[in-house]
């Protein structure tokens, strides 16, 4: 009797740990959605590797194993590998956006025809009232979007960290997607000008990034407001959180100079050495002549985002004046509310555009110096140039393929010009990040589309009633 009730025991705590483990696996694999990386090969593509050397390759073929890029030429030799038919396809290195708001894609489009409805009152009103799965769902949006476009870098600046939690929410989305980014700890969205960020959760999170990392996809930035926001700020406050950044070690990101009005900004950051090699500065659209040498002198990289830029009224890029100077450049998205959609191939044709519009010069900027800012600049801009933004052996592999057959895409001229002048985001077909297959035959591999855009919906349906937003 004293055994069998002993075997029973034993019996029902076996059952337990079985059911425990089976829990345990499935969480896991809950959690690891992501396809595993494996051996490839794309075949017979035009590819353009956006490094000088190697230059481009027509039918050619690139040869991935384990995340990285161990081959690039005509005719590989890569037995076992999964081949991937580059016929009439455009191979190019994955996109890089170097400064996105991305929780707010949840309010895409959204930006009103009158001031108390404008850009920042609208995303101050939401950003205030969001909770953790609204960021979620909106940072899920965007990079379900980013990867749809050909975007396999983007540099998530959070201007919206309003707790720890609302922090893990955002960065989460961006691990079960799979992309490869700069996540910024930035401000919450009303936070007084007077008021300094909460310092304690960017040493914490700072300190548990490698539960965060994903793998190396993910690093760790400062998303800070600078000198200027919609005040002058306190000294005690725009020094002490750059100082805390600066002494962790992770990049510095400030919009700087954003509009014609803003002039003199840059200057008064340069004065009080809060430029440098690890200090982003967007938009700079009020960047005069000196500033720009100020910014050239420090290293600040810039990011344009000439979508948002030209929408919201601040001005044009001075895309031509920065490069001839040397400042290192990247291409943003910055946000959908304004911008409407993440298509970089179309930032990068506006930005041409741009400088050929005010050089009154049909030859100012090249397709191929245009794609460069969209690759390799922007990787180098984020200081990640030795592992992204061209095709070379070693490098990890983020590499997307664009179908030409399609209609928008057709007759076969020059690939740099049809990709600057005519790529949508539903002309990318295949897209690879880390190795990592997310998007093949022009469809998302490991998001289900119909529930992003489902769940984000609902998560703006339910902020409009508590926002009592019309
Ligand atoms: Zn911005």
């Amino acid at each position: 009797m004293l055994d069998r009730r002993r075997f029973i025991g034993s019996m029902a705590a076996f059952a337990t740990t079985l059911l425990t483990r089976l829990r345990a696996s499935a969480a896991v694999k809950q959690k690891g959605t992501l396809p595993s990386r494996g051996e490839l090969v794309l075949r017979n593509a035009y590819v353009m590797t956006m490094d000088p050397e190697v230059g481009e390759i027509p039918g050619g073929d690139v040869h991935i194993r384990n995340g990285v890029i161990v081959a690039v030429g005509k005719g590989l030799k890569a037995p076992g590998a999964a081949v991937l038919n580059g016929q009439r396809m455009i191979v190019l290195p994955g996109l890089v956006d170097t400064h996105w708001h991305m929780w707010n894609t949840l309010l895409r489009s959204f930006a009103g025809e009158r001031p108390n409805q404008g850009y920042f009152p609208l995303t101050t009103a939401f950003g205030k009232i969001m909770t953790p799965d609204d960021m979620y769902h909106g940072v899920r949006l965007a990079a379900a979007e980013a990867l749809h476009s050909g975007v396999t870098t983007v540099h998530d600046f959070c201007h919206n960290a309003r707790s720890r939690a609302h922090a893990e929410a955002d960065i989460r989305a961006l691990q079960e997607a799979g992309l490869r980014a700069r996540w910024s700890y930035g401000w919450p969205q009303g936070l007084a000008d007077t008021q300094i960020s909460n310092m304690a959760d960017v040493e914490g999170l700072h300190r548990d990034w490698a539960n965060f990392s994903n793998d190396g996809l993910l690093s760790m930035g400062f998303a800070w407001r600078g000198m200027f926001r919609n005040t002058s700020l306190p000294p005690e406050v725009y020094r002490s959180e750059f100082d805390i950044a600066r002494r962790l070690g992770i990049p510095i990101s400030a919009h700087v100079g954003s509009s014609e009005e803003a002039r003199g900004q840059i200057a008064a950051h340069a004065k009080e050495n809060l430029l440098g090699k690890d200090v982003q500065i967007v938009h700079a659209v009020s960047a005069s002549p000196v500033e720009i040498e100020m910014l050239a002198k420090a290293g600040s990289p810039v990011s344009v985002s000439p979508g948002t830029e030209m929408r919201i009224g601040y001005g044009f890029p001075k895309v031509g004046e920065f490069l001839a100077a040397g400042v290192r450049l990247g291409v943003s998205v910055d946000n959908t509310v304004l911008g409407g959609d993440a298509n970089l191939f179309g930032l990068l044709k506006t930005i041409r555009n741009i400088e050929n519009a005010k050089s009154h010069d049909e030859f100012k900027m090249s397709a191929r110096r245009a794609l460069e800012l969209g690759t390799i600049e922007g990787a180098r801009s984020l200081g990640i140039e030795d592992r992204v933004g061209s095709l070379k052996p070693g490098k990890r592999a983020d590499v997307i393929m664009i179908s030409t057959a399609h209609l928008n895409m057709g007759v076969f001229t020059d690939p740099a010009h049809m990709l600057v002048e005519s790529a949508q985001a539903e002309n990318v077909d295949t897209v690879i990040v880390d190795g990592r297959v997310l998007k093949r035959g022009g469809r998302l591999t490991s998001l289900s589309v119909d529930r992003v855009l489902e769940d984000a919906q609902g998560s703006l349906d339910a902020m409009r009633k508590r926002a009592n937003w019309t």
